[in-house]
């Protein structure tokens, strides 16, 4: 049976700053949101795909998307780490890895069994 999921996630990654909203007329906080869509393939393989990162009043929840590269990198540089998980962005490719090695393994296992004794 195949599992076949999508669902958007949205994460505050803090960084306050009091900026203007023309939205509520005011300075409000501002804090930076990530929004990505993860596909979740029989609930191990996850795939994350269509990231942005936005700027957003915490009041009104209006704000500006940001540049997915400055953001990043502003992260890698301060806390050495990307904000979207790392079972989230290479889940599925280390899933699919691991299952290759165990068919490799398997054959390789069931090849060796038939060669002639020496
Ligand atoms: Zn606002």
């Amino acid at each position: 049976m195949i599992f076949l999921q999508s669902h958007n996630e949205l994460r505050n990654l803090g960084q306050k700053q009091v900026k203007f909203c023309p939205f509520c007329k005011q300075n409000q906080n501002h804090s930076i949101w990530l929004q990505y869509r993860l596909t979740t393939f029989n609930l191990i393989m996850n795939f994350a795909s269509d990231v942005k990162y936005h700027l957003a009043c915490s009041n009104c929840r209006n704000g500006v998307r940001l540049k997915n590269q400055e953001i990043e990198k502003y992260f890698k540089e301060k806390f050495k780490t990307h904000p979207v998980p790392f079972s989230h962005r290479y889940g599925g490719i280390i899933v699919l890895i691991v299952l290759s090695l165990l068919v490799v393994a398997i054959f390789a296992n069931k090849a060796y069994k038939f060669l002639p004794d020496w």
